[in-house]
């Protein structure tokens, strides 16, 4: 199953980040390094949890 992230559908209109992932982990590390342009340093399994939700799965 792949990953379909865009920050914008996750709450963040204005960041026109594009993320895609061909598995849950690869897409948790990618989101945990780009959170760091949100001035997240260390995302919580809570938030990842939910961006992971909002993202697309095809
Ligand atoms: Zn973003």
């Amino acid at each position: 199953m792949s990953y379909d992230f865009r920050c914008r559908d996750a709450g963040a209109p204005s960041c026109g980040a594009h993320i895609t992932a061909e598995s849950e982990p690869e897409l948790r590390e990618k989101l945990a390094e780009h959170l760091r342009k949100h001035d997240v340093e260390t995302p919580n399994e809570t938030l990842l949890d939910h961006l992971v939700a909002s993202a697309e799965q095809r």
